[in-house]
């Protein structure tokens, strides 16, 4: 079907008013759930097709989020919705004043495809709790989620309520020239910026999911076992594939040398393996190639190989690693983990600064002075204080970039008030106002209003 004709469809349902009512909203996030449960297996081996990610990993960082999301909104969505009262000033007496909630209307979802259901669902999720409309455009790079998910949407939700499109970056172009109330675009940086012309010219706003370099700082005051057991786990799950993955470490010279022989342990005894089920392989020709490129054979530490035929890279640790390097150059996006030092804390930090702002930051310290400093220094779309990537977990957290990585967030109420609009309202009595604000004008009303005002 058409884009436009779709769009059409939905706006004229959207005109019904019948998304706005509450429970319109749960018996498709119910109808949601249901069809996600009921399609676990399929979901299963589609995404194990597109890039052998196991059962574990994908019920743990997709399926569960995913159910997670509509279980919240099904418990919290009548709170959410209803308007929230506020109080009003001595000049606008005597009035109520309150904050309505309400949806933007026709909205588009454009996902990535490294972890496909959970960035094309959960915005979906966030979306109908608002009560819109939506369209989809998960990533062609996953080509076999995509088509399940297109399947599981089309064949179940009215195509004038929610539409999923399959497509890469013609139809993308194509669907981008429509008038959309609210674009959610999760991926690249160079791509967002695509999106967000689109948007602009029809001054639609615009959520931007986007990536960035993501550092992981370990002091000497952090606890070495801890840190290298949670960074291993974070950076190689999805194997690196990970917008909030750690991308580099810097680390205090003074204790590197056990640090990196930490990440070695720890990497062994993960049990990596190609074709194992812990493991998941590059998502394709072109990223495998962009990412072996960065391997710096002299500066090796762990890991380096790779297997072209089965897209396999051996989760790799760079050591003494420059700013100048390639591999800092770019988000790396893969299980290239490189090793920096330094000797000094804040020039740490000032390195950091010097960055584009990136989706996330970790720390790795008991030294609070130190936790303060990372917080209080550096922008970044959030992060963790001796973990990494867990803070996208916590649905009372907004999850969400600044800068280059992005603009807007989700998760929990954030994805519920980034797919709505507060309308303000100021309702007022029709009795008890002074003649104040009315002219004529008078010296005695001047003194009055600078008093009021
Ligand atoms: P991408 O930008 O290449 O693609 C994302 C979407 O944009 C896809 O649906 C694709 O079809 C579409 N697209 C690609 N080129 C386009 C163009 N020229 N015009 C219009 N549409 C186009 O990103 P990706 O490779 O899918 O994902 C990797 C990037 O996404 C990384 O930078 C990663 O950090 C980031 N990411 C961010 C988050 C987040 O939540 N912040 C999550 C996952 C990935």
């Amino acid at each position: 079907m058409y884009y436009q004709d779709i769009l059409h469809s939905q706006r004229e349902f959207f005109k019904t008013q019948k998304t706005k009512n509450v429970k319109f909203r749960k018996i498709y996030l119910e109808k949601l759930r249901d069809l996600i449960t009921q399609n676990e297996d399929v979901l299963y081996e589609a995404i194990n097709q597109d890039f052998g990610k196991s059962q574990f990993e994908t019920y743990a960082t997709e399926i569960s989020f995913i159910l997670k999301d509509i279980d919240y909104y099904l418990k919290n969505l009548n709170s959410l919705s209803k308007p929230k009262k506020v109080t009003t000033n001595l000049s606008n007496q005597i009035a109520t004043s309150k904050i309505h909630s309400e949806p933007l209307g026709c909205t588009l979802v454009i996902g990535a495809w490294n972890y496909p259901y959970q960035l094309t669902l959960s915005p979906l999720i966030a979306s109908i709790a608002a009560g819109n409309c939506c369209i989809l455009k998960p990533s062609e790079m996953a080509e076999n989620t995509t088509k399940a998910m297109a399947k599981i949407i089309n064949e179940n939700f009215p195509s004038d309520y929610v539409y999923a499109f399959e497509g890469g970056i013609d139809e993308t172009t194509e669907i981008l020239k429509l008038k959309f109330d609210k674009i959610f675009f999760t991926g690249s940086t160079k791509v967002g910026k695509i999106v967000y012309k689109a948007a602009a010219e029809h001054l639609t706003p615009v959520t931007l999911e986007l990536g960035g370099k993501s550092p992981v700082i370990v002091t000497k005051d952090a606890n070495m076992e801890v840190a290298a057991k949670r960074i291993v786990w974070g950076k190689f799950l999805n194997a690196g594939q990970t917008c909030v993955a750690p991308d580099y470490i810097l680390v205090e010279e003074s204790v590197k040398e056990q640090f990196l022989e930490l990440l070695r342990k720890q990497i062994t005894e993960f049990e990596y393996k190609p074709d194992s089920e812990q493991y998941t392989r590059i998502i394709n020709q072109k990223n495998f190639q962009r990412l072996i490129q960065l391997i710096d054979p002299k500066k090796i530490y762990f890991g380096g190989n790779y297997n072209e035929s089965n897209l396999y890279i051996e989760p790799t640790v760079l050591n003494n690693v420059t700013w100048e390097d390639n591999v800092m150059q770019e988000e790396i996006f893969g299980p290239i983990l490189p090793v920096l030092s330094y000797t000094n804390f804040h020039n740490a930090l000032n390195s950091v600064l010097e960055s584009e702002k990136p989706l996330s930051a970790y720390i790795f310290t008991n030294n609070d002075e130190e936790k303060d400093l990372f917080i209080q220094k550096l922008s970044f779309g959030g992060g963790c204080i001796n973990d990494v990537v867990m803070h996208l977990g916590n649905d009372n957290l907004p999850f969400g970039g600044v800068g280059n990585s992005g603009m807007g967030s989700y998760h929990g109420k954030f994805g519920f008030e980034t797919f709505s609009h507060q309308k303000a309202i100021l309702d007022r009595a029709t009795w008890g106002e002074p003649d104040l604000k009315y002219p004529p004008y008078s010296e005695n009303k001047i003194k009055w209003i600078k008093k009021l005002l």
